[in-house]
């Protein structure tokens, strides 16, 4: 593999005084990881650099016809000054996935993953040190022909930068109150709702946007044929504790392939939980909602790990789970995979990868 290349920063940024005041995705560190793509030359030229603006042509293929992908991740410090990751190759096969649907170069995972580890051991110092903070890290890949045919590019930049985040719960887990969405859909089957492409986001943002006016932190999203089947929360998979077992909505190419949804279900079943991954429709969420069946619904993802959900509103009425009270299956799931993440607790999946 061709040496990744360092041109060092002149002057550093200062580093946040007060961790706990990190806004997220606001602050970036002082280097980013580049590599290109080309048919001639496949994935080259891997550099770190520092951190700066591209410069796009403004006939991006990206900038009008949305070939574009990212990914989520986090860097932990652990109790003896560590850096861990965890299961970033994962993060890195989901994006090539994501390139085969959207006809983009699938990335060199291996020059990626080599690019991150450079990446963090020159902004090691940026990974914060107080409880539940992180270095969230957003790989992102773009199409860099400059032209306005509907056409696969030839050419795609593949970067990664970095940016502090406080702890996502600073008073512990908070449930939330969320918007069933019954008009707008984020993705339908067949299309590109399981990939985490640019597009699946913009699709998403004005029922969003509507959800807060009316004071819902987010929207469930509701199946594109019926309306009638979960798919997702917000940016989050969905998951429901219902006569006991956890229960989540089956993939099947609308919903995002969530690392936190498979490390919760592998962890709920090492827990000796029953796992049920099926069709949940909205009925039955309502049903045993009220009923008392369900005893817990919460959603999963890099950010905020486990976000659990005291109501639902829908058709004009607002319904509570387990009263709007935490429940005690996401608060452990919880702590087990922060603790893993941080190097806690033991971790006999292998998924925490200290660097
Ligand atoms: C990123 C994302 C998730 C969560 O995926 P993780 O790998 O757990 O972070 C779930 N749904 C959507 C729509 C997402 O974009």
């Amino acid at each position: 593999m061709e040496e990744i290349k360092v041109i060092r920063a002149k002057t550093l940024k200062p580093k946040p005084e007060d961790e706990s005041k990190l806004v997220f995705g606001r602050t970036f560190t002082d280097h980013m990881f580049t590599m290109e793509y080309s048919s001639a030359k496949g994935w080259h030229n891997p550099t770190v650099k520092p951190y700066a603006p591209l410069e796009l042509d403004p006939a991006n293929l990206t900038l009008h016809y949305g070939q574009a992908l990212f990914e989520g991740m986090k860097a932990y410090r652990d109790a003896n000054g560590d850096i861990r990751l965890f299961r970033p190759m994962d993060n890195f096969a989901r994006m090539c996935q994501g390139a085969e649907r959207l006809a983009m170069q699938p990335i060199d995972k291996d020059m990626a993953f080599a690019g991150l580890k450079k990446l963090l051991e020159i902004e090691k110092d940026w990974v914060p040190h107080s409880a539940g903070t992180s270095l969230y890290i957003r790989p992102t890949l773009i199409a860099t022909d400059a032209f306005l045919g509907v056409h696969a590019s030839d050419t795609y930049l593949f970067y990664i930068i970095l940016c502090p985040v406080a702890a996502y719960y600073k008073e512990g887990l908070k449930p939330v109150k969320i918007y069933v969405e019954d008009e707008y859909v984020r993705a339908a089957r067949g299309g590109i709702g399981f990939t985490k492409a640019a597009g699946n986001y913009a699709a998403s943002m004005l029922a969003g946007t509507l959800a807060e006016k009316k004071g819902y932190s987010q929207v469930l999203w509701l199946d594109a044929v019926e309306r009638k089947y979960v798919e997702e929360v917000g940016a989050m998979n969905m998951l429901f504790v219902i006569d006991g077992k956890v229960v989540t909505p089956p993939l099947r190419g609308s919903i995002l392939p969530g690392i936190t949804r498979n490390s919760v279900l592998q962890l709920a079943k090492a827990k000796g939980l029953e796992v049920e991954e099926r069709l949940v429709s909205i009925d039955e969420v309502y049903e045993t909602a009220k009923n008392g069946r369900m005893s817990e619904a919460f959603g999963s993802g890099t950010a905020a790990v486990i976000s659990p959900v005291g109501h639902f509103y829908w058709k004009g009425e607002e319904f509570a789970v387990n009263g709007g009270v935490m429940g005690p299956i996401a608060q452990d799931l919880y702590n087990t995979l922060t603790g893993i993440q941080y190097g806690r607790v033991e971790d006999p999946f292998g998924w925490s990868i200290k660097l």
